[in-house]
């Protein structure tokens, strides 16, 4: 017999299992709780991760995406020597589609030319806009013939296109093959200028980068009073480094042997640096705002130039890309981009004398 003050351990048994029970039941469901957390936080990282490499306009992938996987690319290029090409293309007259039927018609001819593109490239291509009504489609394991090619096909397929309301669009393409060693910017360089020669000559058409065509067609520079920024070294710097590069370009054309381009290289390239110390010094003294940031630019173009002499003294420059990094980097992308901007600062210190 049991009488009342014996414990019941049956029933304590019982009731500890019990417990133990709603324990597990309630590990159980913080566990899937986690796991359904879990599972949230990778959706929202891969949602993220999206956001940060596609464009959000047209769901392609975007230019910071695209740069990292074009290194890469140049990188495997490199180490298995496969052949790599790009292909870009800007549609035509579009500000005229913008301006004539709003922006939003402009979106909406911008993504559907997009997912045309997408459906018409292979699955290891990798197609990126560049930015406004510009696009990418890098073609690993594809030289220029087969990319002029299979942009010949993109341009005719978007060209068929019929838009509501507007009717047809069209693009101007440009391609070039990867060349080895070659860094991105000189790279895309070339594809844009090719590019800029389908726009010239009537648009709506593909062209290739020709490294005997750039170097024939390549003209003096002239100095344009534009450029003065009323600065008296500044701008004798900056008339200078014209006339010095026009003789590099004018020894490149001749076709002059290496130690004659070397020789006028190097004067240009002192001249650079100079020039540069002396910018840099009358930017600090106004006070402007980005010097440091200028500074660090002339940094990038004298590395650029070195290396160029570096390959230049190697045998291994080519000369039509020695043209590209004067004309493009040194004066447009220096005097016309980069020093513009502090011209208004210059002006204003009254430091022009
Ligand atoms: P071209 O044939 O020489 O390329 O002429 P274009 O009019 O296309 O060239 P331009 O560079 O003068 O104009 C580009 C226009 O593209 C200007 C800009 O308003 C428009 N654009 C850039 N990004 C977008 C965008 O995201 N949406 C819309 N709707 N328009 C854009
Ligand atoms: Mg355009
Ligand atoms: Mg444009």
């Amino acid at each position: 017999m049991t009488s009342g003050m014996e414990p019941n351990y049956e029933r304590m048994l019982l009731e500890e299992i019990e417990a133990k029970n709603q324990l597990i039941e309630q590990l159980r469901a913080s566990e899937a709780g986690l796991l359904e957390l879990s599972k949230e936080l990778k959706l929202k990282n891969e949602a993220l991760e999206k956001v940060a490499i596609t464009d959000q306009l047209t769901g392609v992938y975007n230019r910071f995406y695209f740069e990292k996987r074009a290194q890469e690319e140049i990188e495997r290029a490199r180490r298995y020597g496969s052949p790599v090409s790009l292909v870009i293309y800007d549609l035509d007259f579009f500000k005229k589609i913008n301006d004539q039927w709003g922006h939003g018609f402009g979106d909406e001819v911008l993504k559907r030319m997009a997912s045309e593109v997408m459906k018409s490239i292979r699955a290891t291509d990798l197609f990126a806009r560049w930015g406004g009504e510009e696009f990418v489609v890098l073609m690993p394991g594809t030289d220029q013939r087969h990319a002029v090619m299979a942009a010949e096909k993109l341009r005719q397929r978007l060209g068929r296109v019929l838009h509501p309301t507007i009717g047809r669009v069209t693009a101007s393409f440009g391609v070039a093959e990867h060349r080895y060693g070659e860094q991105l910017e000189n790279w895309f360089t070339r594809a844009d200028r090719a590019m800029y020669r389908s726009k010239s000559q009537g648009r709506n058409l593909v062209s290739e980068w020709q490294d005997q065509e750039f170097l024939t067609e390549a003209t003096e520079l002239a100095w344009n009073p534009e450029w003065s920024c009323g600065n008296a070294v500044i701008d004798g710097g900056h008339i200078q480094l014209l006339t010095l590069a026009n003789s590099v370009m004018a020894v490149i054309q001749r076709d002059e042997d290496l130690t004659q381009i070397s020789e006028v290289f190097d004067q240009l390239l002192s001249h650079v640096e100079k020039h540069f110390d002396e910018e840099e010094e009358v930017l600090r003294a106004i006070g402007y705002p980005s010097a440091a940031f200028h500074e660090r630019f002339h940094q990038h173009l004298v590395m650029k130039g070195l290396q160029m002499k570096k390959r230049l003294s190697e045998g291994h420059v080519v000369k039509a890309d020695m043209i590209l990094f004067l004309v493009d980097e040194i004066i447009v992308g220096h005097l016309l981009t980069e020093d513009v901007k502090f011209f208004p600062w210059l002006q204003r210190s009254g430091a022009e004398g």
